[in-house]
């Protein structure tokens, strides 16, 4: 696997590929890798002929009370863990090279932006799309992978990608979970022993929740009985049942549902969903 620094050194390298005519994929991460980051890897593998992941941290997603600070790293496993997946290249920039001076960028998120993690997230989403589309026009990947662990910034990066009329496709993998259920996420690692015990218990209330709206309960209930149910120590930010592919309420004609959820477990923001067929339309 080659680990470059500069966006020079990685065009240079990825310009004599395509003159192979090899395909790109790209693998946004911010490190710190555990094995969901890496099916992301497998699914690249298997969408393109070349494999770039990338790792940076990206401070423009970060508000000044956020974990920009202390965010996991761990350089030393996330190289192993990408040369024993097959990565072909680690782009590793500096923050200067994603943001020299008077670096403008296109990159209007839309209404979905400001629902469910945009609302205390405010200036979230726009930090990830103006990355996402660095990232984009450095690399020029033909696909570009992502998890549906944080489905709403998987559906702002396909609504981008449309927006900017970018060639690329973008493809996901499911979540990756904890043998007990719990969502995979760098951030697991501020859990304490006990936190980490309960933790389970967050995917747990989502699969209750599941269960009522398939035995018809109503919206209201099921949402206040997960609330319930979801008592403290977690505090929750919000819990949603809705379209799955637009964010919205639910209509007559809404094929999929997502429930979605953001709760905070001590210092620990944890956020999961499922997504699942309606089976009466
Ligand atoms: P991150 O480095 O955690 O910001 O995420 C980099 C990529 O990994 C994003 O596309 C995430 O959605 C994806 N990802 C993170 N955790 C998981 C997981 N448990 N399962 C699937 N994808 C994940």
């Amino acid at each position: 696997m080659r680990i470059i620094e500069t966006i020079g050194a990685l065009q240079e390298h990825l310009g004599q590929c395509r003159d192979q005519g090899k395909t790109i994929a790209l693998v946004p991460t911010m490190g710190g890798l555990h094995a969901g980051h890496l099916q992301l890897v497998d699914k690249a593998k298997t969408s393109a002929d070349i494999v770039v992941a990338s790792i940076f941290v990206n401070p423009t997603q970060f508000a000044p009370n956020e974990d920009l600070d202390k965010y996991p790293h761990s350089p030393e496993a996330d190289k192993k863990g990408l040369v024993d997946r097959g990565a072909d290249v680690l782009f590793l920039p500096s923050v200067q090279q994603i943001y020299p001076e008077n670096q403008t960028s296109d990159y209007e998120v839309g209404e979905i932006a400001a629902l469910l993690c945009g609302k205390s997230r405010p200036i979230h989403f726009d930090g990830v799309a103006q990355v996402v589309s660095r990232f984009f026009d450095i690399v020029e990947p033909d696909v570009a992978v992502f998890g549906e662990k944080d489905y709403q910034q998987l559906q702002i990066i396909k609504q981008l990608v449309k927006r900017q009329n970018r060639n690329i496709s973008i493809a996901s993998i499911e979540i990756a979970r904890e043998s007990d259920g719990l969502a995979m996420s760098t951030r697991n690692k501020y859990l304490s022993t006990s936190e980490r015990m309960l933790a389970p218990h967050f995917n747990q209330a989502l699969r209750q929740a599941k269960s009522n709206y398939e035995s018809g309960m109503a919206l209201d209930d099921l949402i206040n009985k997960a609330r319930e149910s979801l008592g403290r120590p977690f505090e929750l930010d919000y819990f949603e049942v809705l379209d799955a592919n637009t964010l919205t309420q639910i209509t007559t004609s809404s094929a999929d549902v997502i429930i979605v959820s953001a709760v905070k477990l001590g210092i620990t923001r944890l956020i999961d969903n499922i997504v699942f067929r309606r089976s009466n339309v």
